[in-house]
């Protein structure tokens, strides 16, 4: 893309902002499935005698399960390069009895595994993630997500004779970059599934709240900038600088933060600035990600950011090659309200309190791919902090070390019996899944039956 001249109106970032509140973007708004508001499941879900077996078949497992969370610790591998850790998940799958395909939906570190009839009965997905970061190992806690997925879905297998329905475990690689989930959903790795849960470690002792925030969708924007080389004391006069380009262009993101919406937000890094101070760089890159919690301000906000990126090129005589999605775009995330309910009444039995409403509504913040699952079908993506400090979160390197703590331990098998919980009750409870369809095709389509 060559550069030339556009622009976004911000006033109508704000316009879509209210009309988002308006239509019931905001996690917290009425609608069907929220008819109480209190938080509390009114379904009866699965029975207690199946709900007994879940919490007891879990707690057996908290040795392998705390050791599979240590040893992916041990071991971290990054977006696609996951093949130790995928093998670790799969072997303690099969010792459990499970058939597990290894390298699943055309992915060589994507899982699958399924128990229950092919046909016509409700089928709800455990999904896994055991992607690590560079650099800081474990800091996003995947490896406890791969011990709460693995737990559930053994426990799942054990009640299925008691509830019908059908039971996957899917293990999704790359979340931290490359979109593993978008790829599985494309792939058809979600068709037929009526529904989808995992868990997310969080910080200290936090708990998504049952109406909480979701997550932001992001969008990634890679630059490269082209110039001219030229001596830089000789013949200054020749050269385009490339470099200046990418520094315009990042000063002028910082400069748009002032006029965007505070759940908003732009972050990036230059990944190449030139080579040699005596050169007039010729070519220099950048990478942004642009965030925000609905899909309407995300994309208002990318051509704000791609008109910026645009316009640094015509500052400095170069041109900009801008890769828009080199990724795929992950979409904000939608709790199904209805089984985020019936987690917390689980998670409530375990001890744990769960907050109506988040501190603050519409905080903007991480994103997941899981969040593209969300659109397609009922899911949950709830969090539980593990316990460790509240100062210490996610992507720092401290984070990765808390993850292998006892009180992670305990947040694991918590969450791991409160998500194969809501998932026997939305198998066994038909009114659930009524209200779970209905919930989800009014929030997430604008359906009202
Ligand atoms: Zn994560
Ligand atoms: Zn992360």
């Amino acid at each position: 893309m060559t550069a030339h001249t556009t622009s976004v109106d911000p006033l109508k970032t704000y316009l879509a902002f209210d009309e988002s509140r308006r239509d019931g973007g905001d996690d917290s708004s009425g609608g069907p499935g929220d008819d109480a508001g209190d938080g509390v499941s009114h379904f009866s879900g699965a029975p207690e005698s199946v709900h007994t077996r879940i919490r007891d078949r879990v707690e057996e497992l908290r040795p392998e399960l705390a050791r599979l969370a240590v040893d992916l610790h041990d071991h971290p591998e990054t977006a696609f390069g996951e093949f130790r850790s995928a093998r670790a998940v799969a072997d303690l799958l099969e010792s459990h009895g499970a058939e597990v395909e290894v390298g699943a939906f055309g992915l060589d570190t994507a899982l699958y595994a399924t128990e229950g009839p092919q046909e016509g009965a409700p089928h709800f997905a455990v999904v896994a993630e055991y992607d690590a970061l560079p650099e800081v190992g474990h800091a996003c806690g995947h490896n406890v997500i791969a011990g709460i997925s693995v737990g559930a879905y053994i426990a799942l297998r054990d009640v299925l004779g008691d509830i019908g329905g059908r039971v996957s475990f899917i293990g999704a690689p790359a979340e931290e970059s490359g979109g593993g989930k978008e790829l599985i959903l494309r792939a058809g790795g979600f068709d037929g599934v009526d529904a989808a849960g995992m868990v997310h470690p969080g910080v200290g002792d936090t708990v998504s709240p049952v109406y909480g925030p979701g997550t932001s969708g992001v969008r990634r924007i890679a630059v490269t900038y082209r110039g001219r080389a030229a001596h830089a004391a000789m013949s200054p006069y020749l050269g385009l600088n490339a470099l200046d380009a990418v520094v315009t262009a990042y000063q002028s993101v910082a400069q748009l933060r002032q006029h965007i919406l505070p759940v908003d937000r732009i972050h990036g890094v230059i990944t190449n600035g030139g080579s040699a101070a005596n050169v007039v760089p010729e070519t220099a890159s950048a990478v942004f990600l642009v965030r925000s919690t609905e899909i309407d301000t995300l994309d208002i906000l990318t051509r704000r950011v791609v008109t910026v990126l645009e316009a640094a090129a015509s500052a400095t005589g170069t041109t900009a090659d801008i890769d828009l999605d080199f990724e795929p775009a992950y979409l904000p995330m939608k709790n199904n309200i209805e089984l985020v309910k019936r987690w917390a009444d689980h998670l409530r039995d375990r001890g744990r309190e769960v907050p109506l409403y988040p501190a603050h509504a519409r905080q903007g913040g991480p994103s997941t791919d899981m969040g593209n699952v969300s659109r397609t079908i009922p899911a949950i993506h709830p969090a539980l902090g593990l316990g460790g400090s509240p100062d210490v979160a996610p992507h720092n390197a401290a984070f990765a070390e808390t993850t292998v703590e006892p009180a992670a331990v305990d947040a694991l098998i918590d969450a791991a019996v409160s998500l194969a919980g809501t998932a026997a009750d939305f198998l066994a409870d038909a009114d659930l899944r009524d209200a779970v369809r209905r919930e989800f095709n009014y929030r997430v389509r604008g359906q009202v039956e």
